[in-house]
């Protein structure tokens, strides 16, 4: 009955020189599609041109945010094609979905979905190591109704876009500042979501830091500004002492599947690996004695971000004179060649 159904675009576009494009701004020649109403749930799941989508000025979503994404990547290996982790992802999307009170989706059917439209798709996915054809589904209440309620209907998308690789200038360091003004998000509100709200809580701060001549900001717990969370749209990971130490998964902080896969692989590379509270007072104190090895972000988009600068309170840190440290240059290389194909996939965390 939830058969997906097929309706070819007329015109195909013409292909990007994904060298060129960035990120974001090419999309393919279709889009899945879901609708859910109150009488009959999630239904008409459809593969059609992309196209731009028609909603109501009352809109709940632009009014109230009502909405979550997920963000993955599909790689060309030679002829094949293959995901990374969506069933993590879809997993994570119905997460987000139970935190802002989103229907569920059937994981099976949407992994389904998303197979076949990759698989319409593959000629769009570019074929240079690092480039990409990033995966983009989204879900936002679709009600024309200005009460600040939860929605009734639901759209569910997957767009896709071509992306070049994150690092065209080379894997290198970026410059951090750490935040003690503003706050992304708190424990008991919608942190461990993948939902608009959290990004637009960010962008003023990111603004600041760029000013001040950072790339991202470091994110500290919102009730002490003490304790850290996260890094621009990434997870944080410190290597101290030669221990693999992360924030754990408090509520505010956004489980990433990169996260996910950097600590059980670095565990079997026989690093001891904590997840816990780490204060910024400690980074400050291995890095002042010395045992503060590196510092990385980790997320689909770069994979890997190592920290050459941790700017705290005026304060430059500069971690491992400023250059990639061995561990995050590793893992970058190992997670990489997973997904072009150039290392053995022994935990399968690509699928075709
Ligand atoms: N935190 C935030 C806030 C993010 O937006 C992302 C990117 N999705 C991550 C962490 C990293 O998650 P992942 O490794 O699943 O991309």
């Amino acid at each position: 009955m939830n058969e997906v159904n097929f309706v070819q675009a007329s015109n195909l576009k013409e292909k990007p020189d994904v060298s060129k494009i960035g990120f974001g701004t090419h999309f393919t020649d279709h889009m899945f599609e879901m609708t859910y109403t109150e009488d009959k749930g999630w239904h008409n799941p459809q593969i059609i041109p992309f196209s731009d989508i028609t909603i109501s000025p009352a809109n709940a979503t632009i009014h109230y945010g009502q909405a979550i994404f997920e963000g993955m990547k599909a790689f060309r290996q030679g002829d094949k094609v293959v995901i990374f982790r969506p069933l993590d992802h879809l997993n994570r999307l119905n997460n987000s979905a139970r935190i802002l009170d989103i229907p569920q989706v059937d994981v099976e059917l949407v992994h389904t979905a998303l197979k076949k439209l990759i698989e319409i798709e593959k000629a769009w996915v570019p074929a240079q190591r690092g480039q990409s054809l990033y995966i983009r589904p989204f879900i936002y209440a679709d009600d024309g109704f200005l009460g600040v309620s939860v929605g009734k209907s639901y759209k569910l998308y997957i767009i896709l876009s071509p992306v070049a690789a994150y690092y065209s200038h080379g894997f290198s360091p970026v410059k951090i500042m750490v935040e003690d003004t503003y706050v992304r998000a708190t424990q008991g509100g919608l942190g461990e979501a993948k939902t608009p709200a959290n990004y637009a809580a960010s962008l003023h701060a990111g603004l600041v830091a760029h000013k001040k001549g950072y790339d991202q900001t470091l994110w500290l717990d919102g009730v002490e500004r003490k304790y850290i969370e996260e890094v621009g749209s990434m997870n944080i990971l410190f290597k101290i002492n030669g221990e693999i130490v992360t924030p754990e998964l408090d509520g505010s902080i956004l489980s990433g599947i990169t996260r996910r896969t950097v600590l059980q692989v670095a565990k079997e590379w026989g690093y001891p690996v904590s997840e816990r509270r780490i204060s910024i007072d400690e980074v400050k104190d291995a890095y002042k004695n010395g045992t503060l090895e590196e510092v990385f972000g980790s997320g689909t988009a770069a994979v890997i971000s190592p920290v050459g600068v941790l700017g705290y309170k005026g304060e430059d840190m500069v971690i491992n004179d400023g250059k990639i440290g061995p561990f995050a240059q590793k893992m970058f290389d190992y997670v990489t060649g997973v997904q072009c194909g150039a290392e053995k996939d022994i935990h399968n965390f690509t699928e075709v």
